[in-house]
């Protein structure tokens, strides 16, 4: 049966007050399921820390993923910032394991002028490094999840994402689709778009791509060059992009996966996020 999970990318927003750990009951509470811990500033969580977060996830039903730090780069120019691509990964990965979150999503590259095959092919270097990396420490239960990007500076369309998490042995690609609206200046329009998304990732991946996806949702400001602002749901005069069609086509396609909210509203905005999808349930 199709589950779509929603929660929040980070801690719950007010009156919220706690840790990690202390963040899973409250999310049950407000009836969802999943959370993206944050380490988009560095992983500076104990491990004591994630163990007790992993088994409060557990019991409470909430599914975990990880966002690794912002600054990485896995085509970066300078050997030292590759070197500390590949450790803020494998700490994020680390961490992952504590937590038992599956997915470490993460930001893959920028092109600093370069043609794109040859960035892709740096970028997939590294990531075999890492993959090696996470192999040789036992880490098992861990994928990486390059996630499309908002910005044409970026590597991170989707069909990069695709063709990164087909060449490598324990990947899967991360869909933002407010990130795939700005990149495409205003491209999501309605149904037809989210379905041509998921059709790409079922074509380029198999039906397993659909039926445990990994994705983020926000409303956003863009400009000439991509992303400029997450916005809360509802709160532009022109919605965009509209979660509903978004909502329908995971309902009448069966998709199963995970939804974190990255607008500023967080977990109030994943209930949202829930109530239509669940409302686009009953009417179909
Ligand atoms: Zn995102």
């Amino acid at each position: 049966m199709a589950k779509v999970r929603f929660g929040p990318a980070g801690l719950p927003v007010f009156p919220f007050e706690g840790g990690t750990p202390e963040a899973m009951a409250y999310l049950r509470d407000e009836g969802l399921d999943a959370m993206e811990v944050e380490f988009v500033r560095g992983v500076k969580m104990r491990a004591d820390t994630a163990g007790r977060a992993g088994s409060e996830a557990e019991r409470n039903g909430i599914s975990l993923s990880c966002h690794a730090p912002y600054w990485i780069n896995c085509a970066a120019k300078e050997p030292a910032k590759l070197k500390n691509t590949v450790r803020n990964l494998m700490e994020t990965a680390r961490a992952a394991d504590a937590l038992g979150a599956k997915v470490v999503v993460f930001h893959p590259a920028y092109y600093l002028g370069r043609p794109g095959g040859e960035v892709m092919e740096i970028t997939l270097r590294t990531l075999r490094e890492v993959e090696e990396r996470m192999a040789q420490e036992g880490i098992r239960g861990v994928v990486l999840g390059p996630e499309t990007g908002g910005k044409t500076t970026q590597l991170g369309g989707l069909e990069e994402t695709i063709e990164l998490a087909s060449a490598l042995s324990r990947a899967q690609p991360v869909v933002d689709f407010a990130h795939l609206h700005a990149r495409g200046n205003g491209w999501i329009k309605g149904k037809a778009q989210y379905a041509e998304i998921f059709e790409k990732l079922e074509k380029g991946l198999g039906r397993k791509a659909v039926e445990s996806f990994h994705s983020h949702f926000s409303e956003i400001e863009f400009g000439e060059y991509g992303e400029r602002n997450h916005a809360a749901l509802g709160s532009l005069p022109k919605h965009s992009p509209d979660f509903r069609p978004l909502a329908e086509v995971l309902v009448e396609n069966g998709y199963s996966g995970t939804v974190v909210c990255e607008t500023p509203m967080l977990d109030m905005d994943s209930r949202k996020m829930r109530r239509i999808y669940e409302e686009a349930g009953k009417r179909a």
